[in-house]
């Protein structure tokens, strides 16, 4: 496994070139992604131009770099000003973002090679990146199941080892699932810790970009490079970011990890349990100790999340009428036909299920029935978490109820899609940093991750454990053949 610390390292230290290093990453991408679907774009010509600057740079420039000629590969709705921006969706299939986001750019001013943009469900609705416009995403582990999502490709990528390291975004756990089914690391970092500029909005409240990763090490290294404050997100806050790589060797003794019953509940299989029971037992032995603590309003999650997401999506696909962007319906007799045949033909179904659904909750006469108490409720939720933080340093849970299924397995009952986000969009309504670490394998030889959920701004402390954990055991160097 070669990480993105080593390469880098390599790179400035002059025993390997960027161009090698992005050639090696596009080979690994031509031989693998025909079967795995990662990628919806290979930008080899922006990547090699990128290698060759880097190359060509002074020694001590390149010095400076923390990223230099690592590979890196970007979900598909993160903009990027060389590449198309398509969110998988057939509305935007021809769309080609003016700008870079902010971590787009952070990463060019690193050193990092952008190789391609990876496939999601269509504008990140979804937790098996089956509700692609584009292709199919396989889980390199058991190619007839699912990657998770909606960060799918994104996940594939690191855990097929075409890049050591990805981005994706997590609205509702997009990150932490897709990385707990193809074990790998994947962190959503507190909201506003990472600028959203440049990021194609689904749920504004809750969005969040992050990193993925096989080591908790390079998670950290990535997160340096994006977090920080950038005018250009006013949800973005300047308060100052951590080195990230600095504390992770810290040992973790007296560390006070929260388990909450709510999240051992029916409907976790057992493969699952076992596994996370298991590495609760590996931080024990690491000096942390455990406390039972309460989350009572975890219940009530699920049906807060897709009444606040849907309404907050329902607003913002609005842009999205043929004329600002993208697909315009060729058919049409008069503008309002135009907006309607446009939005009907370039949206898929769940995203207009989506649609429907959040329109719905943010109508007159429905607003306070539905929006407005579920913002209530996520109020509430926040403080439950907020007086569990007062007892413990760090909550542990299973990321998903269950290992990655079959595809197709889920596709015609989106309820039951919905109810395995039961663990993680708490983190995203309540705004805190939360991570998925590998924690071993299933009896089906599948990834089974365990969640780590922190106050807000401590992602040093989670990566500090995730490091410490995942040092001491030996999950993530187990690869798929
Ligand atoms: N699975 C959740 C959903 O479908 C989360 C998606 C996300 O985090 N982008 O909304």
């Amino acid at each position: 496994m070669t990480t993105a610390r080593d390469i880098s390292k390599s790179v400035r230290d002059g025993n390997a070139t960027a161009v090698d290093t992005a050639k090696s990453a596009l080979n690994a991408i031509a031989e693998q992604d025909e079967e795995l679907g990662a990628f919806v774009c290979v930008c080899e010509e922006h990547a090699l131009a990128q290698a060759e600057r880097i190359d060509a740079m002074a020694a001590d420039e390149r010095k400076k770099l923390s990223l230099a000629g690592v590979p890196i590969a970007l979900k598909d709705n993160i903009c990027t000003e060389f590449a198309p921006t398509t969110c998988a969706s057939k509305i935007l299939d021809t769309f080609k973002p003016p700008y870079s986001a902010h971590v787009t750019e952070k990463l060019v001013d690193a050193g990092a090679i952008i190789v391609g943009k990876t496939n999601l469900d269509e504008f990140a609705m979804g937790s098996s990146t089956e509700n692609s416009a584009k292709c199919i995403t396989r889980n390199p582990w058991d190619r007839d199941r699912v990657p998770g999502g909606s960060s799918g490709g994104s996940a594939v990528s690191v855990a097929s080892g075409m890049t050591p390291i990805a981005l994706g975004s997590d609205t509702g756990g997009s990150i932490r699932q897709p990385a707990s089914l193809t074990g790998v690391v994947g962190l959503k970092p507190t909201y506003g810790r990472v600028s959203r500029y440049g990021l194609v909005a689904f749920g504004s409240s809750l969005d969040q970009i992050g990193p993925f990763a096989r080591t908790v090490e390079d998670a950290a290294l990535l997160l340096n490079v994006i977090a920080g404050a950038d005018s250009r997100d006013s949800t973005c806050v300047s308060a100052d970011v951590d080195d990230y790589v600095a504390s992770l060797s810290e040992p973790i003794t007296g560390k006070k990890i929260g388990i909450a019953r709510e999240y051992f509940g029916e409907g976790l299989a057992d493969g699952t349990r076992k596994q996370v029971e298991a590495a609760l037992d590996k931080l024990r032995e690491l000096g942390a100790e455990t406390v039972e603590i309460k989350l009572p309003l975890t219940k009530y999650g699920i049906a807060c999340y897709y009444l606040i997401a849907t309404a907050e999506a329902s607003s913002n696909l609005a842009r999205y009428d043929g004329v600002h962007y993208g697909h315009r319906s060729q058919d049409a007799g008069d503008i309002v036909e135009m907006y309607s045949a446009s939005r009907e033909e370039g949206f898929g179904p769940e995203v207009k299920r989506r649609i429907m659904l959040g329109t719905y909750a943010l109508s007159s006469g429905y607003y306070d029935a539905y929006y407005l108490r579920a913002m209530k409720v996520r109020t509430l939720l926040r403080r439950d978490l907020e007086n569990a933080f007062a007892k413990v340093d760090v909550i542990c849970s299973p990321v998903t109820p269950d290992t990655a299924f079959k595809i197709g397995e889920k596709s015609s009952d989106p309820l039951a899609m919905y109810l395995a986000d039961v663990y993680t969009i708490t983190a995203n309504l309540a705004g805190i940093p939360a991570m998925s670490v590998p924690c071993g394998f299933d009896g089906a030889g599948l990834p089974v991750g365990l969640q780590l959920m922190g106050p807000a701004f401590s992602e040093a402390m989670l990566l500090n454990v995730a490091h410490q954990y995942q040092i001491y055991t030996n999950h993530h160097e187990r690869v798929p053949s």
